[in-house]
């Protein structure tokens, strides 16, 4: 499909692509750029691809399909030094989480006969870099493409037809439309975790414990998207600041009608919003975006212990260690970049 793939950035979803690409054979020669020597070495020993380098401009010569994996506030600098190096009828595009800001810092950039397709993948995980990534992560998953009106339509569907090949089901979207919806489905999602996560980490010790020994009552759950990468996430909500905002005043106007109900005791007004959320998890799990299993299909009767610092306490009838909300127990691969975007 493609004579040569370059790969700006081989994080969690760089070397998913480089590994779906390589398995579907969608490109002759894979090129892999990144920011740091260490990464490189890394993707290099996994064998992600056919040129390895530090420089991006090398990696794009002569590349028909540049795809930029890196943190969105990072786009301007690398097309400004990318852009004039692109070759002509080259397919420019990224997989960043924000679509508006990405545009306007990479649109200056790319040079007449070059073709700038933005794309988002739909799909992640909380782990980062080159060893996170795996083949299968865009399959069954939505990638949203944002071209201009009057982008080359050779191009989008060149760009449409390779995510297909990867698995994934690809969607056309407004810049402005897919930035609104993300901040719904994703980014307001990811703001509640970090700051439920983040008011237990503010509790005194004793109380901390408590809801770290309960916390498949719910917790848990949170914690998973709060161990998000730090850099992608305040990237995200730096660059859609508006669309987040506008989200996140909706969402605690409808907090304050919840607060309210369970003031004055609504108990039919609770059951019915309960209800209907419990049908909206329904829907995703028709749509095939999730496991029907209950309890996301998590083994049952096996004690998993995590090695920690503070206390102990008793889970499933043996002293379990209990741990420090402020440490990562179970740490992503790389301690840098990424997150659970989705
Ligand atoms: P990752 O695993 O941390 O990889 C980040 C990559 O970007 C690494 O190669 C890193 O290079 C490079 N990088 C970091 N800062 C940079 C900078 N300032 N300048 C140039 N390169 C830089 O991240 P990821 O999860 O793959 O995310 C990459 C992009 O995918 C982000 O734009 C994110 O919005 C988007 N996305 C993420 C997910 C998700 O769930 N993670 C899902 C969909 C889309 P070094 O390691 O060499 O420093």
């Amino acid at each position: 499909m493609f004579e040569k793939l370059a790969l700006i950035g081989i994080g969690l979803i760089g070397s998913s692509i480089a590994r779906a690409t390589r398995l579907k054979g969608l490109a002759k020669t894979i090129a892999i750029s990144t920011r740091r020597q260490e990464t490189l070495d890394e993707a290099r020993a996994l064998g992600l691809g056919d040129i390895y380098t530090i420089d991006p401009v090398e990696a794009v010569k002569r590349a028909d399909l540049v795809i930029l994996c890196i943190p969105v506030q990072s786009y301007g600098a690398v097309m400004e030094k990318i852009g004039p190096y692109l070759a002509p009828g080259a397919i420019v595009s990224d997989v960043g989480s924000v679509k508006q800001h990405v545009i306007k810092a990479m649109a200056p950039h790319v040079p007449k006969g070059a073709h700038l397709v933005p794309g988002h993948p739909i799909a992640g995980t909380e782990h980062s870099g080159p060893a996170a990534g795996f083949a299968d992560l865009f399959v069954n998953r939505w990638c949203i493409l944002t071209p201009a009106g009057d982008a080359d339509g050779e191009a989008v569907s060149k760009l449409s037809a390779f995510w297909t090949a990867l698995g994934s089901n690809v969607e056309i979207m407004e810049p402005s439309h897919h930035d609104m919806v993300l901040a719904i489905t994703s980014h307001i999602p990811h703001l509640v975790a970090y700051n439920i996560v983040g008011t237990v980490a503010d509790l005194e010790q004793a109380t901390q414990s408590e809801v770290i020994k309960f916390s498949a009552s719910g917790f848990r759950d949170f914690t998973r998207i709060a161990a998000s990468d730090p850099v992608m996430w305040r990237d995200v909500f730096l660059t859609n600041r508006d669309a987040v905002l506008e989200m996140l005043g909706r969402f605690l106007e409808d907090l304050a009608k919840l607060q309210r109900m369970v003031r004055v005791g609504d108990g039919p007004g609770l059951e019915e919003l309960f209800t209907r959320t419990r049908k909206i998890r329904r829907s995703i799990i028709t749509a095939g975006q999730e496991t029907a299993a209950a309890d996301f299909g998590r083994p049952h009767g096996e004690a998993k212990t995590l090695s920690g610092p503070s206390g102990t306490a008793v889970l499933n009838g043996a002293p379990a260690p209990v741990i420090d909300v402020n440490v990562e127990a179970d740490r992503p691969v790389r301690e840098h970049g990424g997150g659970d975007d989705a």
